[in-house]
């Protein structure tokens, strides 16, 4: 398995990023048989446990794994919120050494850490972690979720973005169907290949890159899409993007040569920074926060973990109608007035 590598970061000492968690947890547990160096933050179990998936990738320093941590605990508190969940926001980084590692003793460690929390975290699948290893967390541990039996998110991720786009559309293009509309989709992997077949049943034309062809190749086979190099999907002409591959990608670069009308799509923290959603705004396109929209996945593993609450992803329509409603009612973007609601609930 090829495994991601976090960017080297000009942070500052970590006692100068403890404010990010607020008044949350931050705990460090190293065990030396198997190689285990695992952080969990707690941001907040204001609305119930915090919750949040375990990233398991090369860090080049602790303190680049404790900010990605905290960051990422404080993007779930937002998440869990504004889906109306009772849950808080957590978030697992295990730090994985250069050397080999026994996974299933690995993740067996990293359970017993999560165990000694007494359910304050939930845990849960993330980049570089899988269902076989939270079935090995599981062995010590029921704050756990997305085990082999409770099945892969990705599906229902995928239909909580296409019932997000189904909202942006009726929001900003007053239209209650997807018929002959022009989607670009960057990434078809998981998530990205279950909204492309939604959108290609419900009729809409498709634009489609990856780095992977073969992830091209099932779309323009499967759903007559068109395939369009890497470089190009962000600014292609269409009605809707949906990123579904990388964060970051709408930056000063990007935004300028859009030229869509809505953007919505899976991929986490697709902002590079959170003013740039102004510009957006100011270029008339509607962008739909991620963290709306890609919550179908959260829903999943929550309700696996019994704490769904009766939501389902198709809630995902509902919630974004509402955020866009206040952003237009408010006269702010919507991922101000995301963030804004996510706060008013945590409070
Ligand atoms: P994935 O790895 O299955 O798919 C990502 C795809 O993007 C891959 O096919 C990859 O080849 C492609 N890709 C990588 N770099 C690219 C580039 N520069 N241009 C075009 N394509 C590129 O991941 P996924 O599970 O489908 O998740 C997609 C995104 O959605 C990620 O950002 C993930 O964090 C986010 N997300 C996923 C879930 C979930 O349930 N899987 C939930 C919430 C958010």
């Amino acid at each position: 398995m090829s495994v991601a590598t976090h960017h080297e970061l000009d942070l500052p000492p970590i006692q100068d990023l403890l404010h990010i968690i607020e008044s949350g947890e931050l705990h460090i547990k190293r065990d030396e048989e198997t190689g285990l160096l695992a952080i969990v933050a707690i941001h907040s179990t204001q609305r119930g446990p915090s919750f949040g998936g375990c990233r398991c990738i090369h860090y080049p320093d602790l303190r680049t794994a404790v900010y990605d941590a905290m960051r990422l605990a404080k993007g779930m508190s937002y998440k869990s919120a504004l889906s109306n969940l009772p849950l808080g926001g957590g978030k697992g980084v295990l730090m994985l050494p250069d050397e080999p590692i026994d996974r299933t003793a690995y993740f067996e460690a990293y359970g017993r850490m999560v165990e000694s929390l007494n359910g304050r975290y939930i845990t849960a699948m993330d980049s570089g972690s899988n269902m076989t290893d939270m079935d090995n967390i599981a062995k010590h541990t029921s704050y756990v979720a997305s085990k082999t039996s409770d099945g892969n998110p990705a599906p229902a991720t995928a239909l909580g973005t296409f019932c997000g786009i189904q909202a942006a559309v009726k929001f900003q293009l007053d239209r209650d169907d997807l018929e002959g509309l022009t989607v670009a989709i960057q990434g078809a992997g998981n998530v990205g290949y279950g909204l492309a077949k939604r959108l290609h049943e419900a009729g809409a034309k498709l634009l489609v890159a990856d780095v992977s062809q073969k992830n091209v190749d099932r779309c323009v086979n499967e759903f007559n899409a068109k395939a369009i190099p890497t470089s190009d999907i962000l600014t292609m002409p269409c009605d809707i993007l949906a990123p579904c591959a990388l964060g970051a990608i709408l930056n000063e670069d990007s935004i300028p040569a859009l030229q869509t009308k809505i953007i919505a799509g899976a991929a986490n923290n697709q902002l590079l920074e959170s003013h740039m959603g102004d510009d957006i705004a100011k270029r008339g396109i509607l962008f739909c926060p991620d963290y709306v929209v890609n919550a179908g996945g959260l829903i999943h593993a929550a309700s696996s973990a019994g704490f769904a609450d009766g939501h389902t992803p198709s809630d995902i329509y509902d919630t974004l109608t509402m955020v866009l409603e206040r952003a237009k009612a408010e006269d702010l973007p919507p991922n101000r007035v995301a963030k804004k609601i996510a706060c008013e609930r945590i409070a």
